[in-house]
C-alpha cells in the first residue's frame, strides 16, 4: 500500500498538454470515492517545457503520482529514477509511481489494452496474426502487448511507413520465433488476421476519419475483432466499416477504463473494480470533459 499516513490530502495529477476536456480526472474521483481515500486528482495542463519541473513536484509528501499524456509519454523517460519493463520496452510511459522520493514510471496502456481485448472474449493464442494501425506510443504499447502474449506476426501500418519501420527494426531479432513487420495495407495478409487495432488517432473527433480503406477489413475472416483505440466518437468510421462486413468492432472506452484502474491500484494499493472506471465514463455526458473529451 503506497498510502501515506500523513495528514496531507493524496493528491495524483494528469500532466498533459492539452489537459482540459480530460475524463481521467472523472474516473480517479470515482475510484477515490470507491476506495474510501480522500483523495485529489488534477489534471494539470503542463507545456513541454515544463515537464521537468512537473515530474520534480511529484516527490513531495502525500503526492501518489502522475498520468501522462501527449506530449509527454515518451519525453519522460530519462527524468525518471527507474522504469517497469513495460514502459523499457515500450519507450513510453503513462503512469508515474511516487514511492519514498523516487519516481518510477510505468506503462498501464499495454495491460489496459489487454484487459480490455480479454473483456471482449478475444482469444490470445499462439501463432495468431495481428495488425496494428499507427506507429506512435499507443501503437508501440500495443505491439508490446500483442507479442508478450504470444502472437506470432505483428503488421504495424502507418501512415508514414518510416515510423513503423522503426518499430520493426526495434524489435527485430533473428532467434525470435515471432516477427514484427512493417507493412503498407496493400501488403498484409488480410484473410491471416485475427486482430486489428487502430493505435492511430485516425477519426479521432473526425466521424468519418478511417485509416484503414474498407476494403481490407472485406478480405479480414469471420472471427477477426477490429478494436479501435478511438473513444471520440463512440462509433467511429472503422468499427461501423468493420461491422457492415460482419464483424465484431469495440471502441478504446474499455482500455482507458483499464488503463486508469492499473494506475490507481499503482498509485494506492487499493483494486477497485473497473466497474467504477467505467460506469465514471458510461456517465459521462457528451461535450466538453464528458465522453468524447481525451484521456
Ligand atoms: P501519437 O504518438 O501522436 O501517434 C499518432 C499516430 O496516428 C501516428 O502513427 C500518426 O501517423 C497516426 N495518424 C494521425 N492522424 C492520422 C490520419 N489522419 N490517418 C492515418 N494515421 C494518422 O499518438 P498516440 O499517443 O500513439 O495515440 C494514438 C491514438 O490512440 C490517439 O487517438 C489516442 O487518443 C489513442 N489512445 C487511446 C487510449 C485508450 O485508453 N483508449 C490510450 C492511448 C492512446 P504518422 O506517423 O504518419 O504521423
Amino acid at each position: 500500500m503506497n498510502v501515506p499516513d500523513a495528514a496531507a490530502p493524496l493528491h495524483a495529477y494528469l500532466f498533459a498538454d492539452p489537459a482540459a476536456h480530460s475524463l481521467s480526472p472523472r474516473m480517479h474521483a470515482a475510484a477515490f470515492r470507491a476506495a474510501g481515500l480522500g483523495g485529489i486528482y488534477e489534471a494539470r495542463q503542463v507545456p513541454a517545457a515544463d515537464l521537468r519541473a512537473a515530474l520534480a513536484s511529484l516527490r513531495a509528501p502525500g503526492v501518489l503520482g502522475a498520468n501522462l499524456s501527449l506530449p509527454h509519454k515518451e519525453a519522460a523517460l530519462p527524468l525518471l529514477d527507474d522504469l517497469s519493463a513495460a514502459a523499457r520496452a515500450i519507450g513510453a510511459v503513462n503512469t508515474v509511481v511516487h514511492r519514498d522520493g523516487q519516481l518510477w514510471g510505468d506503462n498501464t496502456d499495454a495491460p489496459g489494452l489487454r484487459h480490455a481485448l480479454d473483456d471482449l472474449g478475444y482469444p490470445w493464442e499462439q501463432g495468431a496474426n495481428v495488425v496494428v494501425v499507427g506507429a506512435g506510443g499507443a501503437a508501440r504499447a500495443a505491439v508490446y502487448t500483442a507479442l508478450i502474449l504470444g502472437e506470432q506476426n505483428v503488421y504495424v501500418v502507418n501512415r508514414t511507413l518510416e515510423r513503423a519501420q522503426a518499430i520493426e527494426q526495434n524489435w527485430a531479432n533473428p532467434d525470435a520465433d515471432f516477427q514484427v513487420v512493417a507493412a503498407p495495407a496493400a501488403d498484409v495478409p488480410w484473410a491471416d488476421i485475427s486482430l486489428v487495432i487502430n493505435a492511430s488517432s485516425a477519426g479521432l473527433d473526425a466521424p468519418d476519419q478511417t485509416p484503414l480503406d474498407a476494403a481490407f477489413l472485406a478480405r479480414l475472416p469471420a472471427h477477426a475483432l477490429v478494436y479501435d483505440m478511438v473513444y471520440k466518437p463512440r462509433d467511429t468510421r472503422l468499427m461501423r466499416d468493420a461491422r457492415a462486413q460482419g464483424l465484431k468492432a469495440e471502441n478504446g472506452l474499455g482500455m482507458l477504463a483499464h488503463q486508469a484502474r492499473l494506475a490507481f491500484a499503482q498509485w494506492t494499493g487499493v483494486a477497485v473494480p473497473p466497474e467504477v472506471f467505467l460506469g465514471a465514463l458510461n456517465s459521462a455526458d457528451e461535450g466538453p470533459g464528458g465522453a468524447g473529451a481525451r484521456p
